[in-house]
């Protein structure tokens, strides 16, 4: 038989270490991390757990209000933890009242009856206390970091077992005569509690862990102001579609754009308007790209499109298209006066017969790059024999 008091023990060490532990981890860089929420839940549930095993040398009545308030405050802390790790946002005030209230005066108004009914009757109350948490966890949350699945199917069966403990507390009273009896029911809760503490504390641990990693891949690979791939990875990207192309046998296009007298706009509108001239130009682009292309920032205004399995043809008229949608944008910022931009374009295709390099295809459409420019700008060319290498024609530093 499951020994009551020492299960109680490892709970209790259990909450004390994992409190102990994210406290630790909060005084370091780990701090911006949604963990200080869940530390407190540790924390108020140790304090619970340890008001309920205290009925040993405390009144019952104390042991229960104190014990099942706490409790139910620390289920719905770490309700709120995951409310903030997952939404972003707090969970409604009034719940935060109204679990723990329920919790409280339940408890206070059943404190004459027999063991086995208070049993069965807060174990649906702490039951239904995790229900915010699990609907946010196999909701939205499923769709977010994988370690925040654990935590979900481990509050599932957190609030399963309650129930099932809830009914074998009605149905045999017998084995809830006091906490500490050591009988199947009351072992079954416990060993339950504390297999929760591990599986979810982790869970969440590991979830926060998850997204910290995220966000630095997505610090190392993406440019903050444009949200694009950056050079670094574009680039990385530009290789191995170009590999990809010439094993299976596809064209693969490099597009380069550069936004036209950018300096004037800067100049004209001021930087910041300058910044938001450039976003609007990322989600013209965007938009019209498939999920395979590459769209990556290769530095100021200038930006390149990988587009793997497209020929000549093909490139043209989508660059078109984009070029088209840019001219046609009436950029705001600030409230200030609505402004236009143009773009102008160089497409060079490698197809697979031609063996080409990066730095090759890189060349050739920027020497198109060229002559769009010195054709007037707002315009897209395509790379033919012949051309030859150049700087931008009025460029400040050649003009
Ligand atoms: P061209 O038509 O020949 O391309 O002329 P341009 O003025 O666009 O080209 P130039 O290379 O002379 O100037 C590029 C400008 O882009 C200068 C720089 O201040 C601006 N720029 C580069 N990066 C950013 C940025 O992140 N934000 C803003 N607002 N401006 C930027
Ligand atoms: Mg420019
Ligand atoms: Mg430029």
């Amino acid at each position: 038989m499951i020994h009551i008091p020492t299960l109680m023990l490892a709970l209790l060490s259990g909450f004390a270490m994992l409190g102990i532990q994210l406290w630790m981890a909060r005084r370091s860089r780990l701090r911006y991390l949604d963990l200080g929420v869940w530390t407190w839940g540790s924390w108020i549930l140790l304090l619970g757990f340890s008001m309920l095993a205290s009925r040993v040398f405390l009144p019952t009545w104390i042991s229960a209000l104190a014990g099942n308030g706490l409790i139910a405050l620390g289920i719905v802390v770490y309700c709120e933890g995951i409310y903030r790790h997952v939404l972003g946002r707090s969970m409604p005030r009034w719940w935060w009242w109204c679990g723990p209230g329920a919790a409280w005066l339940l408890t206070a108004w059943m404190l004459t009856w027999p063991l086995y009914l208070r049993t069965a009757a807060i174990s649906l109350v702490f039951a239904s206390l995790l229900l915010p948490g699990i609907a946010v966890l196999l909701s939205v949350g499923w769709r977010s970091e994988y370690s925040l699945r654990s935590v979900g199917i481990t509050l599932v069966m957190a609030a399963a077992s309650l129930v099932l403990r809830a009914v074998h507390a009605w149905r045999h009273p017998e084995d809830y005569q006091n906490l500490m009896q050591s009988s199947l029911g009351q072992g079954l809760t416990f060993l339950f509690s504390f297999i929760c503490l591990i599986g979810a504390g982790f869970g969440f641990v590991l979830a926060n862990f998850e997204r910290v990693a995220r966000r630095m891949e997505d610090m190392a690979s993406i440019d903050a102001l444009t949200g694009c791939l950056n050079r670094g990875t574009a680039d990385a990207l530009l290789r191995h579609e170009l590999e990809r192309g010439r094993r299976e046998f596809q064209p693969v296009a490099l597009v380069l754009l550069d936004l036209d007298h950018f300096k004037v706009i800067n100049d004209t509108h001021g930087h910041s308007a300058g910044d938001t001239a450039l976003q609007y130009f990322v989600t013209e682009v965007r938009q019209r790209l498939r999920a395979s292309d590459v769209m990556g920032r290769w530095g100021g205004e200038e930006f390149v499109l990988v587009l793997p399995g497209t020929d000549t043809v093909g490139a043209t008229r989508l660059v078109e298209q984009i070029r088209e949608g840019v001219a046609a944008l009436q950029i705001r910022h600030d409230g200030g006066e609505p402004f236009g931009l143009t773009v102008s374009a160089g497409i060079a295709v490698a197809q697979p017969v031609q063996q080409l390099g990066a730095e090759q295809l890189f060349t050739r459409a920027d020497q198109a790059l060229y002559v769009a420019k010195g054709e007037g700008r707002n315009r897209v060319h395509v790379y033919q024999e012949g051309m030859t290498s150049r700087a931008h024609p009025q460029d400040p530093a050649t003009a």
